[in-house]
């Protein structure tokens, strides 16, 4: 079967690297000339496999409406007149309950650890993918002995779920990590973390199209790929969308993958690819 993913990101580029190792033949597009030259080109590194715990959950609610007014908020919210946004944010607020948080952080926990079995195997079986990769450890440190204690509650949730961390009181983290001493009157404790990785993520993408197996990659512009049309195009006044499948010499339905961060739905052509 040959499988077309749209989007040459960090999801994208892995989701044709496993469909490759599986057997299939991929091609991944991008809008862009070079890949992974959005979210994923200069993301924090960080290969954060315990830190889970969904955005969503009893305490946002309240913090929100002073969120929102800050200009270094970690949220904004620009209100459109599109049913899709207002359905998510109804979706968001449900979500925001302790039962819904700790079955999420369940959810999330499982996969997280599959995603580390995942990189420790890739690593091993290809020892040429150079992205600085380290294994540090994390340690998050807290101001307010509130944010303390609601991440130690956290801790004894996610350590019934198989993850290994401790909490440490500022002295012990000052002893970790000496650059801290100048927070020493203004830190409660933090949570360290061993097992946490970081990477470049740019370097990562750019190493799966390089690999030996590498994954075969085609901009936008490329003739073969000019057949793709999205539905953000059409709302830009582009060519209507068509999406087409058809059988190959096995009699497999050709299938188009469609996996982006800007668009919610994307139908594309794969006649010609
Ligand atoms: C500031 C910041 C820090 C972060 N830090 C971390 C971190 O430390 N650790 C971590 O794990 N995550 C981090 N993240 C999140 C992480 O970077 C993203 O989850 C990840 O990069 C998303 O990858 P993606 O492939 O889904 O999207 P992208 O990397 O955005 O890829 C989507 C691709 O689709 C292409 N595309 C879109 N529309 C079309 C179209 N119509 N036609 C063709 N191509 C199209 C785009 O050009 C793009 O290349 C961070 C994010 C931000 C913003």
């Amino acid at each position: 079967m040959h499988t077309i993913v749209l989007g040459a990101g960090v999801v994208g580029l892995t989701t044709a690297w496993y469909l490759r190792a599986d057997g299939h033949q991929v091609t991944v597009i991008d809008r862009n000339d070079d890949v992974a030259s959005e979210t994923s080109f200069a993301n924090g590194g960080q290969l954060s496999y315990s830190y889970v715990a969904p955005l969503a959950g009893p305490g946002v609610l309240s913090k929100l409406p002073n969120w929102l007014l800050r200009r270094d908020s970690p949220v904004h919210y620009h209100p459109r007149v599109d049913l899709q946004q207002w359905r998510w944010l109804l979706q968001f607020v449900r979500a925001c309950t302790h039962r819904q948080s700790e079955e999420s952080t369940r959810s999330l926990l499982s996969l997280s650890f599959l995603s580390r079995d995942l990189m420790n195997e890739l690593l091993g079986s290809e020892p040429d993918l150079s992205f600085d990769h380290a294994n540090a450890g994390k340690l998050v440190v807290h101001r307010t002995s509130a944010s303390f204690d609601a991440a130690r509650r956290l801790l004894d949730y996610q350590r019934s779920l198989g993850c290994e961390q401790e909490a440490l009181d500022a002295a012990a983290c000052i002893a970790k990590e000496p650059a801290l001493a100048h927070l020493a009157g203004d830190m409660s404790g933090g949570i360290f973390t061993e097992s946490e990785d970081s990477g470049d993520c740019y370097r990562f993408c750019v190493g799966l199209m390089q690999a030996g197996r590498g994954v075969p990659f085609r901009h936008r512009r490329h003739p073969a790929a000019a057949q793709v049309r999205t539905e953000s195009d059409r709302f830009r006044g582009g060519r209507r969308s068509r999406c087409r499948s058809r059988r190959d010499r096995n009699g497999n339905v050709q299938r188009a993958t469609a996996r982006n961060a800007w668009n919610s739905r994307a139908a594309i052509s794969i006649e010609g690819i």
